[in-house]
């Protein structure tokens, strides 16, 4: 997330971007593992293991001035004449998606006037702004629980019971992260098959390298690998409450 928001030239004290809003969505995907050059070694578990992230920074002119057009953003504290202005780098909330999970990444918030600070996904402070922008964001946030709005859909859509929505979402969470666990030692293979002269031309990188056999995948919920989350009925039926 550092490097892609340097990129943008929206990381604190990153080299300003002249035209980052070449960039429309506020989307960011992970690259695509395979493509990363790394012939010589095997390739870093971490590049497979990245999630899609999506930028909600309601300050940033650069990124979303077009929708706030001359409107005056609100202080959390409802102060008169408020002055909002970033105030770090934010923070990042893992959501569940019906097709896996992201993370929603919020900038932090301070109003010049009367000092406070708060993130840009306070539910309190959402429900200040007009629903133009509330209506960008992929989540229903709120106080203490946070729903992709693509599982609110599938739930009422199919009219599942909390439970086997959970189940159905925790199977595709795993499915994901099998492939992507694939993905990896087919690439892992890909560099040893060369080395074992299956394309012809024998590559000599194993000579070149430190290790003999790639490191391991990890597991599902590993917090420095995939860092996949498990989700429950009692979740889904609390996030239910709070959003009806
Ligand atoms: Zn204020």
């Amino acid at each position: 997330m550092k490097t892609e928001l340097e990129s943008m030239g929206l990381w604190p004290g990153s080299v300003p971007v002249r035209n980052p809003l070449k960039m429309v969505s506020l989307w960011r995907g992970p690259p695509q593992p395979e493509l990363i050059d790394s012939v010589d070694d095997f390739p870093c578990a971490k590049y497979f293991q990245l999630h899609p992230f999506f930028i909600w920074k309601p300050e940033n002119d650069n990124l979303m001035g077009r929708l706030r057009n001359n409107y005056t953003l609100p202080c959390i504290d409802g102060c008169a004449q408020p002055q909002i202005a970033s105030a770090g780098v934010g923070r990042p909330r893992v959501i569940v998606g019906i097709t896996g999970q992201y993370y929603l990444l919020s900038s932090r918030l301070c109003c010049k006037v009367c000092r406070k600070r708060w993130y840009a996904d306070n539910p309190s402070w959402l429900e200040k702004l007009p629903k133009r922008f509330t209506n960008l964001l992929p989540a229903v946030l709120t106080y203490k629980k946070a729903i992709c709005k693509s599982v609110l859909d599938e739930l009422r859509r199919t009219g599942k019971s909390p439970t086997d929505m959970a189940k159905q979402i925790t199977e595709m969470m795993h499915l994901k992260y099998e492939r992507a666990d694939l993905a990896y030692l087919l690439s892992c293979k890909n560099i040893m098959d060369g080395e074992e002269g299956k394309y012809d031309q024998k590559t000599i990188t194993q000579f070149l390298r430190q290790e003999t056999k790639p490191a391991p995948f990890g597991e599902y919920g590993d917090s420095d690998g995939w860092n996949g989350i498990s989700v429950s009925a009692h979740y889904l039926t609390d996030c239910l409450l709070c959003v009806c």
